[in-house]
């Protein structure tokens, strides 16, 4: 390792906004999320990535229109 390049290392504690805390090596003292492993949907498998699937349906319809649009095009060029 070279010297003075490096910030300093701490043992920073993260809390997270659920109330969870945890230690982490870090170049910060203190750490504060949002969410974390014991609050994340993922883990605690409480349904909040239902919207999603809304998402995705969106994005179909955006790259349908898209397709349809660049057709459109070669259409009015020929
Ligand atoms: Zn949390």
């Amino acid at each position: 390792m070279k010297a003075k390049i490096h910030p300093k290392y701490y043992i920073a504690k993260v809390t997270c906004a659920c109330g969870n805390t945890w230690y982490v090596g870090s170049t910060q003292k203190e750490i504060h999320v949002e969410i974390c492993s014991a609050c994340h949907p993922f883990y605690t498998g409480k349904q909040k990535l239902l919207d999603t699937a809304g998402r995705v349906e969106k994005f179909k319809k955006k790259y349908g229109i898209k397709n349809s649009t660049r057709e459109a095009i070669k259409k009015g060029k020929k």
